[in-house]
């Protein structure tokens, strides 16, 4: 136990995570969250009725969740209330095939037939996924591994053959599947990280396990509620928070960092620091580093955008689940597009909540309240886009959501806000309005992200989407634990 002061720069899930778990080390903790409220990313609108969830609106191995309350000998139900979805995905083509994703054997293997695929390629994919996601788990996930040498010593030569190293993602997936439809939405569990299917490593396809062996869950009354759940812990645990707080400076002497600087003028001392400010933005805008440091850290290039569209409507669209795909009908191209050309997409893939589907709260009664993301590029300071390019784009959205089903979709809205990479980038200070921190990419960095411990100040920590293991809601939260356990490692030393 120590009894030393930490500041936690911003409240995200990992601040949050890690001011948790620091604060059960006996830490003495206060988070500085510019924003104000809490939760980041895990954000929520409410207007006219209908609740949205601006960011996540998956959540995925709630265990991990699940041991911020039991090391305080508390139980998560009694904070934040979830259930799991059937189906997990409503998967809509072009060619007006629609497929549900869902964990149950039989009725996936209904779903395989539906178009053409043999429910035994289905099988063997879940399979090679599922060791993909026992071998990364084991040392990737759990032990917070950071750098190759980490790496080497966990897992040993032979297990690192294991990863499948020289495939891309969709060429693990195009090894089992062989229809066009079953590849193109085993691909976009991709979406998770904000990557590219074609250019992500291949164990990337563990992420299907996640879904397949440990469900897809809903927060009632919206995903806000993870952060309100967390807020009660906190005050529990007697984090302190202070909102509308914008850390401005990090302060530094003799190679360690000593406090910081908030943009009242207020200085505030700390004998250790965590910042959920992504690692790049962080060492630019806080720390001011040379132009040699930035410059090792240009492999961790952030993941996509999105852009954010919630709409309330005078109507239902009975066709739809909880969570729906709307698949581009040149999924290869749209990547490239995104990933390689950083153009946004003719045909992009739509990812679409209608979580009035499950949840009556969130929408007038008869209503449906809608949440769409298309991935499209991060911002390109070199060659911005306007914000008429992206409402040009959102047109071409719609135009594809009515053409594909939602008959009139734009004659029933009666709500309509939109965020674009801009507001994104405004908003979270994410490095180029990423979504989900640094890409996963097998050529830039082989989708390891930056470590969690400075190498140039000791007791310099960050958590988050740009550190190892990387984006997504419960990675991050599994990052602020590994982060309390390395502050506590060397805090021991
Ligand atoms: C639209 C969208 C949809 C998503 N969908 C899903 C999903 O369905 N499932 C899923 O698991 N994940 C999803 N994600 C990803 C997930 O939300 C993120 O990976 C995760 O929430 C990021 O947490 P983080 O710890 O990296 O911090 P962030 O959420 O990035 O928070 C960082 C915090 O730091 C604050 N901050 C930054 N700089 C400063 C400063 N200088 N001073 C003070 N405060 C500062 C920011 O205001 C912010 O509150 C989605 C994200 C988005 C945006």
């Amino acid at each position: 136990m120590s009894s030393k002061t930490v500041i936690v720069i911003g409240s995200g899930l990992g601040g949050l995570s890690a001011a948790i778990s620091l604060a059960q080390e006996g830490y003495r903790v206060t988070i500085h969250e510019k924003n104000p409220q809490i939760g980041g990313k895990l954000n929520v609108l409410k207007q006219q009725g209908y609740t949205f969830d601006l960011g996540p609106s998956i959540l995925t191995l709630p265990h991990i969740f699940e041991r911020l309350f039991a090391r305080s000998g508390r139980k998560m139900c009694d904070y934040i209330p979830i259930r799991s979805l059937r189906p997990h995905w409503r998967n809509f083509f072009e060619d007006g095939k629609v497929v549900d994703l869902d964990p149950d054997p039989e009725r996936m293997a209904a779903q395989a037939r539906k178009v053409g695929e043999d429910p035994e390629n289905v099988r063997r994919f879940l399979k090679y996924s599922a060791d993909l996601y026992d071998l990364v788990n084991a040392g990737y996930f759990e032990q917070g591994l950071d750098n190759a040498a980490a790496f080497r010593k966990f897992y040993g030569l032979l297990n690192f053959l294991k990863f499948d190293l020289f495939r891309s993602m969709h060429g693990g997936v195009k090894r089992y599947l062989k229809t066009r439809h079953m590849q193109d939405i085993f691909d976009y569990f991709i979406k998770y990280v904000g990557s590219s299917a074609y250019h992500s490593p291949a164990f990337m396809n563990c992420m299907a396990t996640i879904q397949f062996r440990h469900d897809l869950w809903y927060v009632d009354g919206g995903l806000y509620h993870i952060a309100l759940g967390l807020q009660r812990l906190m005050d529990e645990l007697g984090v302190k928070v202070c909102l509308n707080s914008e850390v401005v400076e990090v302060t530094k002497q003799d190679g360690r960092v000593t406090g910081i600087v908030t943009s009242d003028g207020s200085r505030h001392s700390a004998d250790i620091i965590v910042s959920n400010m992504e690692v790049i933005p962080a060492y630019e805008k806080l720390l001011h580093e040379d132009d040699e440091l930035m410059k090792g850290l240009e492999k961790f290039e952030p993941s996509c955008s999105g852009l954010v569209l919630e709409l309330g409507l005078d109507r239902k669209y009975l066709q739809l689940a909880h969570h729906n795909f709307f698949f581009s009908d040149h999924q290869r191209e749209h990547f490239h597009t995104v990933f390689r050309k950083r153009q946004l997409p003719p045909d992009p893939t739509i990812y679409l909540v209608a979580a009035s589907r499950t949840d009556p709260t969130v929408a007038p009664d008869g209503c449906d309240g809608l949440k769409i993301l298309p991935h499209i590029p991060h911002i390109d300071d070199d060659h911005p886009l306007t914000r008429d390019d992206y409402m040009a784009f959102k047109e071409r959205v719609l135009d594809k959501l009515e053409r594909m089903g939602l008959t009139d979709l734009r004659k029933h809205v009666v709500f309509e806000h939109c965020w674009t990479p801009i507001d994104i980038r405004e908003q979270y200070y994410s490095n180029k309005g990423s979504i989900y921190g640094v890409v996963s990419d097998r050529f830039k960095n082989l989708a390891f992200k930056a470590p969690k411990q400075s190498t140039k100040y000791p007791n310099l920590f960050f958590v988050g989407g740009s550190v190892n293991p990387g984006g997504g809601m419960p990675m991050v939260v599994l990052c602020g634990q590994n982060v309390a356990k390395s502050v506590a490692a060397w805090d021991r030393q």
